[in-house]
């Protein structure tokens, strides 16, 4: 067999955020039991796209034996695997921190009846997106809310959203399963001061708070939750 370059993930320093998958045309890298892993020898080209992703420095290339790298498979395994375009090529998951509010629109153009500027503090905000080291998230008063809330919430920025981190999900069509491990992920590094969960009324969105409390207890962390329900006609129903 001959030896080449190849991607070396160090299994310690790795924690499954998983921001090094997209990276990597060939869909080489994907993140198994918690740990970035090289899913087969041959879909590594060992060019090293994936290098400069990890932020924390797991990723090297090493030279090793190894199979060589067949580009027919790594493509077929791509167009099998991720049949959506890779998430590198949006800058959705690109973190950025907001200093200061945004005005909806130019002073000239305001009026009394005009809305009040964004509370948004950063991005992104799709729980799957935002990694657990984002800086935004440290020692933060998380905001998770579910999907439907905004919609339904008249001033949900005015009422809810300042000075807060944002993570967005759905309890009943995201997969829950991966929204636990990366909440779990996020409370172990990031030790949030607080997590306030905005739920819509119907009870499938009551999953979100479970997911908040299972997630705490997986990551061995204790802080205030607390919950606030909107109705469907965006009325707050309960506090607690
Ligand atoms: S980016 Fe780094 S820490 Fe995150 S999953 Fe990939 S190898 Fe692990
Ligand atoms: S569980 Fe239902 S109400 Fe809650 S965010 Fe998902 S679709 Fe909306």
């Amino acid at each position: 067999m001959p030896v080449r370059k190849i991607v070396c993930i160090d299994e310690d320093k790795c924690d499954g955020c998983g921001v090094c998958v997209p990276s990597c045309a060939e869909g080489a890298i994907q993140v198994i039991d918690g740990k970035a892993r090289l899913v087969s020898d041959i879909y590594c080209d060992g060019l090293g796209a994936c290098l400069g992703e990890c932020p924390r420095d797991a990723i090297t290339i090493e030279e090793r034996e190894a199979p060589e790298f067949d580009e027919i498979a790594a493509m077929k395994h791509v167009a099998r695997t991720q049949p959506k375009p890779p998430v590198h090529a949006c800058p959705s998951a690109r973190l950025m921190s907001f200093g200061h509010p945004v005005s909806p629109a130019p002073e000239e153009h305001k009026s009394p009846a005009a809305p009040e500027a964004s509370a948004l503090g950063h991005w992104p905000v799709q729980l799957t997106l935002v990694p657990p080291h984002a800086p935004f998230l440290k020692n933060a008063d998380i905001l998770l809310t579910a999907d439907c809330v905004p919609f339904a919430y008249p001033n949900f920025h005015r009422d809810f959203l300042k000075d807060k981190a944002l993570l967005i999900a759905c309890p009943k069509l995201d997969d829950y399963e991966a929204h636990l491990h990366k909440l779990s992920q996020i409370f172990a590094q990031a030790q949030p001061d607080s997590v306030t969960v905005l739920r819509m009324e119907v009870p499938c969105c009551g999953g979100l708070t479970q997911l908040v409390r299972q997630a705490a207890q997986m990551a061995g962390v204790m802080m205030p939750v607390s919950e606030v329900t909107i109705g469907i006609r965006g009325q707050v129903l309960a506090a607690t």
